[in-house]
């Protein structure tokens, strides 16, 4: 565990003076100040932050206000969204980042602004809501995608480029619904850039002391044996059993593959060790007796819909194998649901338009 904090950590020196503007058309020719941002409601509570339903310039946004003491994970999430290329459809829109002083008790605060996403957390529409096959092929393929991308190099002519990116946070708080029932990926606090065996070149290396969500660790970290030598592979595996875990929450939500009535929605694990597991519970349970959250029972066969279970079962053991390097990849997990998707699953899903007073259970369930 140990070792893989020490060497997979790493900070981004951002300058907050010019931290003013981002390439969006909201903001071209603009400066932004903490006085351009009004916070109206608080809608999150994060580890290292809250997070803002506020505006800015006028428009709806959402801002999460990191605290002096967290400004390691600020500069970073900030660096990762800043990143070239990173603006995708799959990553919540990011606007700007800022820093302020709170006025009652002269703390610096940090500010970063994003699109505001009525929906929420996966986590929380799954909670309020169960769904139709359609709808789990968007979203489970969408999130997959959305990895598949943070995990690929890319370049763009002689210009643009971006790294290879681990989210190392990888869960169902930390996607967001989009009205089109797509999913997005946010919280980039942990996320770093990589290269093969080493974190990217240009990035100070300095300690980000935690990282990850304990219900979400494969065994490879809870044993803290995370080859070191593979950088690259070995965080990738990492995001992708929590990408399994992922796809068996939107799993356990639809209606159409599970046979009997869809149960409340559970955390992963939350069956076997409750809402706050500990350390050593989650190492005994994930990684000594190598068990893993119970998939649904198998469909009758003259279901349309057993093959897709089937391929949904493989995908799953696959991806959250004990082996790391037996894992799938990210992309390997998309294209297999966006096939599913196409075999199956014509129709396409809009959320209806929310608010804050309609969030949750309107859709078709
Ligand atoms: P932390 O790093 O503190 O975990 P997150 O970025 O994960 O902060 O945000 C915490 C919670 O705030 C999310 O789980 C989600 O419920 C809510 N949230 C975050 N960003 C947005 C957004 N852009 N639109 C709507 N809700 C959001
Ligand atoms: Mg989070
Ligand atoms: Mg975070």
């Amino acid at each position: 565990k140990q070792l893989y904090r020490q060497t997979c950590s790493e900070t981004v020196q951002t300058n907050l003076g010019q931290l003013d503007i981002s390439p969006t058309k909201l903001l071209l020719n603009q400066t932004t100040t903490s006085d351009d941002i009004s916070l109206v409601k608080l809608i999150g509570q994060g580890r290292y932050g809250t997070v803002w339903k506020g505006e800015f310039n006028g428009r709806e946004v959402a801002v999460k206000l990191y605290k002096q003491e967290h400004k390691l994970y600020f500069d970073n999430e900030i660096e990762m969204f800043r990143t070239d290329l990173m603006k995708h459809e799959f990553i919540v829109p990011f606007f700007t980042g800022s820093s302020r002083v709170n006025k009652g008790s002269s703390a610096v605060e940090y500010l970063l602004v994003m699109a505001y996403l009525p929906a929420g957390s996966l986590m929380h529409f799954l909670k309020e809501h169960s769904f139709p096959f359609a709808q789990l092929v968007q979203l489970a393929s969408s999130a997959a995608g959305a990895l598949a991308f943070l995990h690929t190099e890319l370049r763009r002519g002689e210009g643009a480029s971006k790294p290879a990116v681990v989210h190392r946070d990888f869960n169902s708080r930390n996607i967001l619904v989009k009205s089109d029932g797509t999913c997005a990926i946010s919280d980039l606090g942990f996320a770093v850039k990589v290269r093969g065996a080493r974190l990217f070149s240009g990035q100070s290396a300095e300690l980000i002391p935690d990282v990850g969500t304990l219900r979400y660790m494969p065994p490879e970290v809870l044993e803290g044996s995370v080859d070191l030598n593979k950088c690259e592979a070995a965080l990738k595996q990492v995001d992708v059993y929590a990408l399994a875990l992922v796809l068996w929450e939107i799993w356990s939500r639809c209606v159409d593959l599970c046979p009997s009535a869809v149960d409340p929605y559970r955390m992963p694990f939350e069956a076997e060790l409750g809402t706050r597991p500990n350390f050593e519970d989650m190492r005994e349970l994930v990684s000594a007796r190598r068990h893993r959250p119970v998939i649904p029972p198998t469909l009758d066969e003259s279901s349309r819909f057993s093959g897709a279970a089937e391929t949904l079962r493989q995908t799953l053991e696959e991806s959250w194998d004990q082996d790391s390097e037996a894992r799938l990849t990210a992309a390997n997990v998309h294209m297999r649901l966006k096939q599913l998707g196409e075999r199956q699953a014509p129709r396409h899903f809009n959320l209806p338009p929310l608010d804050d007073t309609t969030r949750g259970g309107i859709l078709p369930s």
